[in-house]
């Protein structure tokens, strides 16, 4: 399916997952922009570039998938900003643009593989920025308005 895929929305509260453990906190969108993400795009892991509010646009991984806790049809798009923030920011405005599909989902047998595998998808996502064609996407006109 295509590429790039664009995507707007505010930050809502996720169930918890452990994402701060992990050393990977991820941004969960809205459902309004959840429902925005294209049907026929595959669940799994992208990387791409993102901003909140109107900051400076990093490289970021994003997960997207469901959660069988509550339905099979309870998609959730989670972002990982690679940037250390002071503070958190549920309720702002996150923008961001997934360039590349990494992965699928995968269940892990420990959760040391899957901290090895979070470490990977952000090594991949902070390398964007070298690759000259793909880093041009940070300057794309829809990261330049909210
Ligand atoms: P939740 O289950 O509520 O999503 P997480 O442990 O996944 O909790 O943490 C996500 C929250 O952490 C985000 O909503 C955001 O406010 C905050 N946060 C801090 N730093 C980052 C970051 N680098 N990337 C994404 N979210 C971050
Ligand atoms: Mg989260």
């Amino acid at each position: 399916s295509a590429l790039p895929i664009f995507l707007r929305g505010k930050v809502v509260r996720g169930y918890g997952r452990g994402g701060r453990e992990l050393n990977c906190p991820t941004a969960n969108l809205d459902e309004t922009a959840v429902n925005s993400f294209p049907s026929d795009a595959p669940t799994g892991v992208y990387i791409g570039f993102a901003k909140v509010n109107n900051d400076k646009v990093y490289p970021m991984a994003m997960s997207v998938g469901y959660n069988v806790h509550f339905g099979n049809d309870n998609k959730t798009v989670e972002i990982h900003i690679l940037h250390e923030f002071e503070n958190d920011f549920y309720d702002e405005i996150i923008t961001a643009i997934a360039i590349k599909y990494l992965r699928p989902m995968k269940q892990f047998n420990s959760k040391e593989e899957l901290i090895e595998a979070i470490e990977e998808d952000k090594k991949a996502a902070r390398n964007l920025f070298n690759d000259t064609e793909l880093s041009k996407w940070t300057q794309h006109s829809y990261f330049s308005k909210l």
